[in-house]
């Protein structure tokens, strides 16, 4: 085999799903010779990117230090729309709810303070009168995020390895890789169908991260979580008519949601829940009545007009840290490498800031964005 053989690349992505076509993007952009691959054909419902629409706001519960990552996250889906005519990013709003003492709403208000981010902030019966849709017990409290809403995953999917491919970069699908391996200098990627080598590699594997990386990688859990459709018999739960998305902290549970579009129903799911597993692939696909009971459970008490005739749901895992916040570091290899791991079930928005990263860490070997508390080091190592 020749040292520049046409299975050489500058850069090999393994997985192209949500992060891994973001990164091979923007590696188009820079010009750069790649090539991602992925065991099946994304967009797929298989992984974590699918069933329509990500949730995307900026006054972020979760920690006040993802703004800077979220403003940015914007403007390059807004940039991405302009660049390709898609539309991938609906603005709804989004409606924030819970318990005074809870997680959610103090974590928007504290966030929404530190980054001056615009929010509207409700009592119960502020709500009742301007969000009538929903119900809410007389303890909890509000905030409206007008600039929130939510992308639609699979056609960002598309849209982003479609670009790459246009702009040079190439795509292997439905090809399993097997191994990866450090060697003379180069990253050997061997495949069920080919051999790749590349002098740098990125890693986007998603649920699969451990199984191919365990021994580089903080621990990892994978939780099953499923998302269901549900009907209402009433306008005001539709795109059309402004309702807004939505995010429930209730005393023990938290459930969100989306607009009802077309025939599709409320799209509604619960947060904090989920079934550990260990592969994604050899798990039972039916649905979980313990997760669609407490589901319809949150719709009766909060959402008086949807029913519960199921139209849909959908598998999804979510790849846990054991802090919840994301691994997007270098990895303790020889030639450069890179991964962005550990999403915890809130990443997508963030992909296209995240495929910039993973292709400044293997280019440059730094980023110059604020992701320090996102490197692994942070994390106890595997035992
Ligand atoms: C139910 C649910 C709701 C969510 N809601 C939100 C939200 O509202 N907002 C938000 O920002 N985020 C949300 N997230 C999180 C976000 O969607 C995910 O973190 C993100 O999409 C994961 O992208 P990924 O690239 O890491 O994984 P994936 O998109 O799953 O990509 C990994 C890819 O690697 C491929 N692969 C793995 N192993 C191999 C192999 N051996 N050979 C070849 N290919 C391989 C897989 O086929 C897959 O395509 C949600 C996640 C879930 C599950």
């Amino acid at each position: 085999m020749s040292l520049k053989n046409s299975n050489h690349y500058d850069t090999i992505v393994l997985g192209a799903g949500g992060v891994g076509s973001a990164a091979l993007y923007s590696l188009a952009k820079r010009g750069i010779k790649a090539l991602a691959i992925d065991r099946f054909a994304p967009p797929h419902n298989l992984g974590s990117s699918h069933g329509l629409s990500r949730m995307i706001r900026m006054a972020y519960f979760e920690h006040p230090d993802y703004v800077p990552l979220l403003r940015e996250s914007y403007e390059r889906w807004e940039q991405l729309e302009r660049d390709t005519g898609e539309k991938l990013y609906e603005e709804t709003g989004l409606l924030e709810v819970g318990i005074p003492d809870g997680f959610v709403v103090p974590g928007v208000i504290e966030t929404a303070r530190e980054h001056d981010l615009e929010i509207e902030e409700y009592s119960a019966s502020e709500l009742k009168k301007r969000f009538p849709q929903f119900n809410y017990e007389s303890h909890w409290i509000g905030v409206y995020e007008k600039r929130a809403g939510f992308l639609r995953v699979e056609r960002c999917v598309e849209t982003l390895l479609r670009q790459a491919q246009e702009l040079g970069c190439s795509l292997a699908t439905e090809e399993t890789i097997l191994e990866v391996q450090e060697k003379s200098g180069r990253w050997w990627v061997k495949t069920d169908r080919s051999t790749y080598e590349a002098d740098k590699l990125i890693v986007t594997l998603g649920a699969w991260s451990s199984q191919l990386f365990g021994d580089k990688l903080p621990p990892l859990y994978l939780l099953k979580q499923l998302l269901f459709w549900y009907p209402t018999t009433r306008t005001a739960y539709t795109i059309e008519q402004n309702c807004p998305g939505f995010f429930f902290e209730m005393d023990e549970a938290m459930f969100y949601g989306f607009p009802q579009e077309d025939t599709m129903g409320l799209k509604v799911a619960e947060h904090s829940g989920g079934e550990i597993v260990e592969d994604p692939l050899a798990i039972d696909r039916a649905v979980d009545q313990g997760q669609k009971t407490k589901v319809e459970g949150f719709l009766k008490e909060v959402v008086p007009h949807a029913t519960q005739d199921l139209i849909d749901y959908q598998i999804c895992f979510y790849t846990m840290t054991s802090d919840t916040h994301f691994i997007v570091d270098r990895m303790p290899f020889k030639n450069p490498a890179a991964v962005v791991t550990g999403l915890s079930g809130h990443g997508y928005k963030f992909a296209m800031v995240l495929g910039e990263m993973l292709v400044d860490l293997v280019t440059e070997g730094k980023t110059n964005r604020p992701v320090e508390f996102l490197r692994s080091s942070r994390l106890a190592p595997r035992l």
